[in-house]
């Protein structure tokens, strides 16, 4: 037995060694991808179901390695453990808002990006000085950027991003709660937060599909996160839309926007922008 278990953890040990290995050479490629214009962003549109207007879009970043995609989940998190958000981060921030100026010229006059923000960049303190020099300096409107910020983040350490996001929000700039539902947050709490926007988790969608699914716990969880956020006065996006069912249901039951696939995977620039000129014809 005692063999076994050394051998387990031999096993184990060598494992984690590989995956050490592969997350350094992984960053490596990474940093050079950012330096050499392999990072992209990609742009997947909302929908604002009361018009049917494409009203704006988030922000997702590829990384095109070695002729494959590499899923963001994975480089994000290495970033994000090496601190190279911050650099990346901050190229995706202004790249997203030249696109929104852009945008609200040819698509709509009031089209918000919306971009995704870890915590390492909120950590620094001076994202909001930073979002409030680059608007400046690029002449956009705070009112094309919204900020998503992850449920996870805005509970653990509320008390080192709070005043970047409260700046953020008194220059203009939307602040949005993504993933919402997966988390704990407490109502108490939610409610200091400097807050314009709920996203609904893609899982409380994905049953909204059939009316037979009526009784089912995650539809659940949708009304109660739709009625709150109705009754805190936030716009409510519902996230991983992908059947004209789900998004009848969530235009009857009050909610502002919708994305998914029933509309548009993320997209290149070039091909967003033509999507949308034909959507809204
Ligand atoms: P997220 O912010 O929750 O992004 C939504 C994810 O759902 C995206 O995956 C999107 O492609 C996918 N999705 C959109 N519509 C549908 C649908 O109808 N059905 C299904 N099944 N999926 C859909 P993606 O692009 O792989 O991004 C994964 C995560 O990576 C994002 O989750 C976000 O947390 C992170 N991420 C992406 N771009 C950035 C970035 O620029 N900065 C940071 N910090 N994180 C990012
Ligand atoms: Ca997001
Ligand atoms: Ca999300
Ligand atoms: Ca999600």
């Amino acid at each position: 037995a005692k063999a076994t278990g050394r051998r387990r953890y031999e096993w184990y040990a060598k494992k984690m060694a590989e995956e050490t290995r592969e997350r350094i050479s992984l960053l490596a490629d990474l940093k050079l991808a950012l330096d050499t214009g392999f990072l992209q962003l990609y742009y997947q549109p909302k929908i604002h179901l009361a018009s049917g207007r494409v009203v704006g879009a988030e922000a997702l970043l590829r990384w095109r390695h070695q002729q494959n995609y590499v899923a963001p989940d994975l480089f994000i998190s290495v970033a994000e453990s090496s601190g190279l958000i911050v650099e990346i981060g901050s190229w995706v921030l202004q790249q997203a808002c030249l696109q929104s100026k852009r945008w609200r010229a040819l698509i709509d006059p009031d089209f918000k990006m919306a971009i995704n923000v870890s915590m390492g960049q909120l950590q620094q303190g001076s994202f909001a000085n930073e979002v409030a020099h680059l608007l400046v300096d690029l002449a956009i409107a705070p009112s094309a950027l919204e900020v998503e910020i992850t449920e996870t983040m805005a509970m653990l350490d509320a008390d080192s991003i709070l005043p970047d996001l409260r700046k953020l929000q008194q220059m203009g700039v939307s602040i949005a709660i993504d993933d919402f539902g997966t988390g704990f947050s407490s109502l108490g709490h939610l409610q200091n937060m400097p807050l314009n926007t709920l996203k609904i988790d893609r899982a409380f969608v994905q049953e909204l599909a059939s009316p037979e699914m009526a009784s089912n716990g995650k539809k659940a969880i949708a009304d109660t996160i739709m009625q709150l956020g109705s009754n805190l006065r936030l716009s409510l996006v519902a996230e991983g839309v992908e059947q004209q069912t789900q998004a009848d249901y969530l235009k009857q039951a009050g909610c502002d926007f919708a994305q998914g696939y029933l509309y548009s995977p993320a997209l290149p620039a070039a091909a967003f922008e033509q999507w949308a000129v034909q959507w809204q014809e």
